[in-house]
């Protein structure tokens, strides 16, 4: 590979759209064994599509009406910047005049409340509703796909399905990075676990954690490193930047990043590739070449 002093190496990489925020980086990204990912954002597109409305089964009110629910879930997610609120706001447009949507309270790994048209509302995972004492029917926990449960006024009324994308170089950036004799390649995500297993089982990611809160998220890497890894972790959302603070390189995917993740990230990546987690590894072991 060519060899590059610390400003070649920063330069190459800046070329290919990494940018790293002190070449010290560079060594620490060199001497990493373990990458640690997010699933959502990182490894897939984190642009979910709407596939199927499912209304609750049994005697149906008003609630359980799969246009009405979509409704009051789709005003309450046009609050939030989650990429699986994006997809039910594009399913279900505003009405007009808009619903009143007030007291709303977005909850970290679970999704939100609020009140909507004068109801109270919780859209999210299973995790929310639990959280809130809703019952809901245990079949929902066997739905292959990403759901959106909805409860209006205490009741369940039914869910909505999603589904995301892999990006095209995920399984490149896991083949590369394996290659480069990164050992230990780990997923993390707060999608259910089903879905995570079968995203990593396409990746050929043996190590994967699904249903995780951001801090079980922190709880993982703490105890790779307690166990003596040097690791990278790669994230992109809001919740990830705790996460990305505490590795010993943190990498934000900037293409659709929030601004405080990148804003904690020691390396950028500045386009949507995964791949390039190898890329900006390959540049870093090629400039320590040079150095020593
Ligand atoms: P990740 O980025 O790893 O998927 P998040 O913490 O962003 O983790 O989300 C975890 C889970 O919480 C999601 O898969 C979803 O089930 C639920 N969730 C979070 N925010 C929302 C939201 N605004 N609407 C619906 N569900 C949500
Ligand atoms: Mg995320």
């Amino acid at each position: 590979s060519i060899p590059l002093g610390y400003f070649g190496g920063i330069g190459a990489a800046s070329k290919a759209g990494i940018l790293f925020k002190g070449s010290n980086f560079l060594d620490v990204l060199r001497e990493i064994d373990t990458v640690v990912m997010d699933k959502t954002g990182t490894l897939t597109k984190g642009v979910f599509a709407v596939q199927q409305v499912v209304a609750a089964p049994g005697p149906t009110g008003a609630a359980q009406d799969p246009a009405r629910f979509t409704a009051l879930a789709a005003a309450l997610e046009a609050k939030s910047t989650h990429p699986i609120a994006q997809a039910l706001v594009a399913y279900a447009p505003p009405a007009s005049p808009p619903l009143a949507v007030a007291d709303v309270a977005e909850i970290a790994g679970h999704g939100l409340r609020g009140r909507v048209d004068g109801q109270d509302v919780l859209a999210g995972n299973a995790k929310l509703l639990r959280k809130f004492g809703v019952a809901y029917p245990p079949e929902i926990d066997q739905v292959a796909d990403s759901i959106v449960v909805v409860a209006v006024g205490g009741q369940y009324a039914g869910y909505l399905t999603v589904a995301d994308e892999l990006k095209p170089d995920a399984a490149q950036a896991v083949r590369e990075l394996r290659a480069q004799g990164i050992t230990g390649i780990v997923m993390l995500s707060g999608d259910k676990d089903t879905i995570v297993q079968r995203v990593a089982k396409e990746l050929t990611i043996s190590e994967a954690y699904g249903g995780l809160l951001p801090e079980d998220k922190a709880a993982h890497v703490e105890r790779l490193k307690a166990a003596g890894h040097r690791l990278a972790f790669v994230g992109d959302g809001v919740n990830d930047a705790p996460v990305v603070a505490l590795a010993d390189v943190g990498i934000a995917m900037g293409g659709l990043g929030s601004d405080a993740t990148i804003e904690t990230a020691d390396v950028v990546i500045q386009t949507d590739h995964p791949s390039k987690i190898a890329t900006a590894r390959r540049i870093a072991v090629a400039t320590h070449a040079v150095v020593w």
